[in-house]
């Protein structure tokens, strides 16, 4: 009988309460981990959890405002304190500035600014900064960071959300930093850049019927959106030890968006 990819371990996901973060706590949970289901959305994440336990499986439910460096610190506390370790962090919350204001840069507010950098990209450097002092103590641990095709390339006007790119292009640089200081520690720090994923999230390009059009175009080779599991099938392979020699690399999971 074979055992699961993460049989042993303890992850932290965030995020966990919808698309690619439910998607991604279930499938470490199937593959043998014990899961920290982290969001600012208590009921999504209890849910998550429930769904866990009811397949056989071991999980937490945690809620926290992860732009809050002490919420941050309480979640990862939890964990660790419940798993007695945190071998696997990935770190999926995040979301659109548009609403705030975010477009491209000539036209894009402050306000909208500030609230990207902070959901994106500070939330991801509390959860590492946290996560890491985790991994230290046991020597050695995985994390991955969502972030995006549009931390890679520009988009058109249909993506033209700066503050989004410039957070997620932050994410990158942020990730191979931490890839190349803690390597010797033996923590591995992996990107994944997906496309148009078929998300709550991404219900405006959903319910967009030029965006549809231009599917095929855009993500040739499946003309759709990807899946919640797409990535998630991804992040199982980075958090694992599967890729025990792979470290900084930023994986594109985009049915070909950055190579057409
Ligand atoms: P989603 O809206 O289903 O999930 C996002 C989750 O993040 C939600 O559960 C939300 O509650 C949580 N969250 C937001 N802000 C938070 C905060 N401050 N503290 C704690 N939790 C918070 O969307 P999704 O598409 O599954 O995942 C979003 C992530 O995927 C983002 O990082 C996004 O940039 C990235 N991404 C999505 C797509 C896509 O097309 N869906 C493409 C590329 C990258």
């Amino acid at each position: 009988m074979p055992s699961g990819a993460l049989e042993g371990k303890a992850a932290l996901v965030t995020g966990a309460a919808s698309g690619i973060g439910q998607a991604s706590a279930l499938l470490f949970a199937a593959e043998g981990a014990r899961v920290s289901a982290v969001d600012q959305n208590l009921a999504g994440v209890e849910e998550t959890a429930r769904l866990i336990v009811a397949a056989g499986g071991a999980a937490l439910a945690v809620q926290a405002d992860l732009t809050h460096a002490d919420q941050v610190l309480a979640a990862v506390q939890t964990t660790a304190n419940a798993f007695g370790q945190l071998d696997v962090l990935f770190n999926v919350a995040g979301g659109s500035g548009r609403r705030w204001g975010d477009g491209p840069t000539a036209e894009c507010t402050e306000e909208g600014w500030d609230f990207v950098l902070a959901v994106n990209l500070k939330s991801q450097f509390l959860c590492c900064k946290y996560a890491l002092r985790e991994m230290l103590k046991i020597g050695g641990g995985a994390i991955v960071n969502l972030s995006s095709i549009l931390g890679l390339v520009g988009g058109d006007a249909d993506f033209a959300t700066h503050a989004y790119a410039a957070s997620k292009g932050g994410i990158i640089s942020l990730t191979r930093s931490i890839a190349a200081y803690y390597a010797k520690d033996g923590i591995r720090a992996n990107v994944i850049c997906p496309a148009l994923i078929a998300t709550p999230m991404s219900q405006r390009a959903q319910a967009d019927t030029n965006i549809r059009a231009r599917l095929s175009q855009l993500q040739p080779l499946t003309g759709d959106f990807g899946t919640p599991g797409d990535v998630a099938q991804a992040a199982l392979y980075l958090a694992s030890d599967r890729s025990r020699f792979v470290t900084g690399a930023v994986l594109t999971v985009d049915g070909g968006w950055t190579v057409v």
